[in-house]
């Protein structure tokens, strides 16, 4: 990857051999390695290894989990928060894993609304949960730097699956207490 970033610098005008740029290449490499390294992980493999039998079957909320992603249009980063909300029916998951889930398909080039239903649909899954609901509040670099250069605007998606679709009621309470401030 080290001679395709050296090209690009040279490309946008720059001289890769100057003092501050000659260890670029390998910094990028190093930094994309980590950013997109997604990749490597099986959301869902990691999901069913942290689940829990127990006896409850009212919503859990994991609300603010940071998300770092990558917009597969423009390869600029777009970061904001998570929200994840799930209905079990008798077996819950490990509190972290979800934040993982959510990192793990963060870390790919995405587009914000895949994202989301992503993560919904690998949550449901591992347990036959009775309703997944997920937000992302999430601002984009390509509209903050370039194009429309809007520096406030923060896109919302949601993905409800189960109850969370079909429950106006559950819909509500999951919205009410995510969205809150
Ligand atoms: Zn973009």
């Amino acid at each position: 990857m080290q001679q395709e970033i050296r090209a690009i610098l040279a490309k946008i005008g720059e001289n890769p051999d100057r003092e501050g740029l000659l260890d670029t290449p390998k910094r990028v490499e190093k930094s994309l390695e980590h950013i997109l390294g997604g990749y490597k992980i099986n959301p869902q493999e990691l999901l069913e290894k942290a689940v829990f039998s127990e006896n409850i079957d009212e919503m859990i909320i994991v609300k603010d989990i940071e998300i770092y992603s990558m917009c597969e249009h423009h390869l600029l980063p777009f970061f904001g928060k998570c929200h994840i909300g799930y209905i079990p029916r008798g077996k819950i998951y490990g509190v972290s894993k979800l934040a993982r889930v959510a990192d793990a398909f963060a870390r790919r080039l995405q587009v914000q609304e895949r994202l989301t239903q992503q993560i919904a649909e690998t949550i449901m899954k591992p347990i036959n949960a009775d309703g997944v609901g997920v937000i992302i509040e999430a601002k984009h670099m390509c509209m903050m730097m370039r194009g429309v250069e809007k520096q406030d605007s923060v896109m919302t998606t949601s993905a409800m699956l189960g109850s969370f679709r079909s429950d106006s009621k559950t819909r509500e309470e999951f919205l009410n207490l995510v969205l809150k401030k």
